[in-house]
């Protein structure tokens, strides 16, 4: 009987796209997945570390699973347990000490390697090298449909800010070369993508040679879209995660010229304050990321903004938080995440000893969220009795209703009695409820 697994998520897209590869190498090795862990005889956790509540989430379920996987051995059937993503690169020999029913613990470059274990006897096993190129190179071509697909064209990060622990999870900054990624998109459009999120860590910072009339061309995000937008089928390009000091000039006339690149940009500041920005290595100034924005909006007006902010970083003062807010207010964000600084281990931030207080951190959270919602709901209402186009994904939770996104990710709900799915309509919006809309089909 084929052997069943089980896959759980935490954490960023790169995360999610790693899941799907990992379901793709498995499924091609005979095993089929399940939604219920407890059918399962591989269970693979795809950890996230960038938050302190993630790795923390990821020993509680351990915990869950190693009774789980106690109960099973007793009735004379097997299963393995794996921690694959950042946490299992960063933490490594801690995870098999505090939970030793882990059989193997694999670094987010190192997955391709688990059918092959699978098969071995020996367990309780890390890997964790960096093995970009050979991963990539062994992941068999997918058979998932899916409207919208991910695909990763580069990994890790040579930039080190300081709160951040991706150069030490993910490793140095790899990109995939253009022929591959072209295969890759190629074969998800024949099994009916229209839509592709290149990802990245530093995606902006994407670089690969190609060989054109015999000479060697360097290709750079914007000449990477421009070359899939050619794909036949393909309808949206989108990409993340963009750091502003890559955005070229070419970058933003690829979004004025090239229909299928959606115009929205996440683009992370974390902190409208030039010193803050500092301390933290961002390499850029408040005044640089808002001429970035400003060059962008006036080449391409349609534009809209999301970023993520970190609030209480150590040594923020409420000058520095009111410049955040002053950032903010300049830009005008569509969309945007925050948090509160949590320090991850190994950073150099970690080391720092004037953590803000608590009480002032969650102060700032709340300020800072109230004024992002305010703008979000400000741009979302903007698009009221407006027809705009929408990329239908999937069906929704009531019968007839069919679920879309706007070219700014904005989720949209409609009706129909025929299938819509992969299609992209031109829809009236009517209505907005939280941050989803209704609307009703024009064209
Ligand atoms: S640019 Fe992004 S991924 Fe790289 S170190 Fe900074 S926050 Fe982390």
């Amino acid at each position: 009987m084929n052997q069943s697994f089980f896959i759980k998520t935490y954490g960023c897209q790169m995360n999610d796209y790693d899941s799907n590869k990992m379901e793709d190498l498995l499924t091609f090795n005979g095993f089929s997945k399940v939604s219920n862990v407890e059918k399962s005889d591989v269970a693979i956790l795809n950890t996230c570390h960038i938050r302190k509540k993630a790795s923390e989430k990821l020993y509680s379920d351990l915990g869950r699973l190693s009774v789980f996987k106690e109960n099973k051995n007793k009735l004379g059937k097997k299963m393995h347990i794996i921690v694959t993503g950042c946490v299992a690169q960063a933490e490594g020999n801690e995870i098999i000490r505090r939970n030793k029913s882990v059989d193997y613990v694999i670094g987010p470059q190192n997955f391709h390697i688990i059918p092959k274990l699978l098969k071995k006897k020996k367990t309780n096993q890390i890997f964790t090298e960096f093995l970009c190129e050979e991963k990539f190179k062994s992941l068999p071509s997918s058979n998932i449909k899916n409207v919208s697909r991910l695909v990763t064209i580069q990994e890790g990060c040579d930039k080190f800010c300081t709160f951040c622990v991706v150069p030490y999870t993910r490793g140095a900054e790899y990109s995939r070369q253009v022929e591959d990624i072209y295969a890759e998109v190629l074969n998800y459009i024949k099994n009916g993508t229209s839509e592709i999120t290149l990802l990245g860590q530093n995606v902006s910072s994407y670089k690969s040679i190609i060989i054109e009339k015999s000479k060697k061309k360097e290709v750079n995000l914007s000449g990477l879209m421009n070359i899939l937008s050619k794909i036949p089928g393909l309808k949206r390009i989108r990409y993340l995660t963009s750091h502003p000091s890559d955005i070229s000039d070419d970058l933003i006339s690829e979004h004025k010229n090239n229909k299928s690149v959606m115009p929205f940009l996440h683009l992370p500041v974390q902190s409208g304050s030039s010193k803050i920005l500092k301390l933290m290595n961002r390499k850029h100034t408040k005044e640089e990321y808002l001429s970035i924005i400003s060059k962008i909006k006036k080449n391409v007006p349609k534009m809209a903004f999301s970023s993520d902010f970190i609030v209480g970083y150590p040594g923020e003062s409420n000058n520095d938080f009111e410049e955040t807010l002053d950032l903010i207010e300049k830009v005008d964000f569509a969309s945007s995440y925050s948090f509160k600084y949590s320090p991850r281990p190994g950073t150099p931030a970690s080391t720092k000893k004037n953590y803000i207080n608590d009480q002032i951190s969650n102060l700032r959270l709340k300020k800072i969220q109230e004024l992002l919602n305010k703008q979000q709901k400000t741009f979302n209402t903007s698009f009221i009795d407006k027809n705009i186009d929408v990329l239908i994904s999937g069906r929704g939770k009531k019968e007839n209703q069919y679920v879309g996104r706007t070219p700014y990710l904005q989720p949209v709900h409609i009706v129909s009695s025929r299938n819509l799915i992969g299609k992209i309509l031109k829809i009236k919006i009517e209505s907005l409820t939280s941050f989803s809309f209704h609307g009703k089909i024009i064209a």
